[in-house]
């Protein structure tokens, strides 16, 4: 198996300004970040060990053909990316490992919220109306099933986004607006709902049902305007169902980290530190990150 990059060291020719779960964020200019992503992955909010060969790649090229197609639909749409080169700065020798897991992207400051859009009900949102029939604490029609889609449309479901080593807690659209205000809460929630409709309308042609996904956003300090920022409709920040074998009244397969997450429960390892996964779960897991790559944009990385 090819080797997984688990962290990068860019040798100090730009300062290192935060390494996230899976990114790590080298500063250019004052304007403009390297944002690189690495093989890291975390499960259960638990960062694995060991990393998923190409990972990074993958993430990085996903979220570059997203920021095209989502623009295309939208072309007032306004997004953080510059270009996948890497700037003059970076030697030589560091190119190769860099190349197409980096992307320069505009310095923004990201609005503390994750906007998550919800087209079916799954995860923690079945969870929660199973229990009292809201969604965020959206009241949402009754009788609905597992997997189902909102009869009404996708729904906004924010979060919070909490700083590391925390859990992002679900909250109701109206606690967004206390954080971030009225203004920019109204364009991140409309915002969220159009990009996910795009996204979903064209991933469903490709036979790939979005069922949720998390989207940033950050204002540019010098125009004001919001900005589509960090990575958008991949693997880690969606859930992607096969539509094939879609069915509603249960849970469904998807092309993410399930191979992982049930790995780590029957070895009773789930939320546990330092856990180093096994090749054939890594490997495994590193086929549905391509699959979904392919299935979606019809790319190959070769
Ligand atoms: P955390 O920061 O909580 O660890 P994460 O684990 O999801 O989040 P990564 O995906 O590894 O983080 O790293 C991306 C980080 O970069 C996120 O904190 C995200 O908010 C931030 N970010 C994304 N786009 C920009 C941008 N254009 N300007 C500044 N920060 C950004
Ligand atoms: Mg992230």
């Amino acid at each position: 198996m090819a080797q997984a990059l688990t962290t990068t060291d860019l040798e100090g020719t730009l300062p290192l300004i935060a390494r996230g779960k899976v990114r790590d964020l080298y500063e250019v200019d004052d304007k403009t970040l390297l944002f690189v992503a690495s093989d890291r992955i975390s499960a259960y909010d638990v960062i694995m060990e060991n990393g998923i060969p190409n990972k990074g790649v993958l993430l990085t090229l996903c979220t570059q053909t997203w920021f095209k197609t989502l623009t295309e639909a939208n072309p007032s749409l306004r997004t953080h990316f510059i270009t996948l080169d890497l700037p003059p700065q970076i030697p030589e020798h560091l190119r190769p490992v860099l190349q197409n897991r980096s992307m320069q992207v505009r310095k923004l400051r990201i609005l503390p919220i994750e906007a998550i859009v919800r087209g079916y009900i799954t995860g923690s949102a079945w969870n929660e109306y199973k229990k009292s029939g809201t969604v965020h604490g959206i009241k949402v029609p009754a009788g609905l099933q597992e997997s189902q889609a909102f009869p009404d449309g996708p729904i906004y479901t924010p979060s919070t986004k909490a700083e590391q080593g925390e859990h992002d807690e679900n909250i109701h659209p109206d606690q967004a607006v206390a954080i971030l205000g009225e203004r920019y809460a109204a364009i991140v929630a409309k915002m969220a709902v159009e990009l996910y409709k795009t996204a979903h309308e064209y991933a469903l042609k490709r036979g790939v049902i979005i069922a949720d996904t998390k989207f940033e956003f950050g204002v540019d300090e010098e125009t004001g305007e919001v900005v589509l920022a960090d990575e958008v409709l991949t693997p880690d920040s969606s859930r992607f169902w096969p539509k094939e074998s879609y069915e509603i009244g249960r849970g469904q397969a998807s092309f993410d980290k399930q191979f992982l997450r049930d790995w780590l429960v029957s070895q009773g390892l789930k939320g546990k530190e330092g856990v180093r996964m096994p090749d054939d779960i890594a490997l495994k897991t590193a086929e549905k990150y391509q699959e979904a790559w392919e299935k979606i944009t019809g790319g190959t990385t070769n």
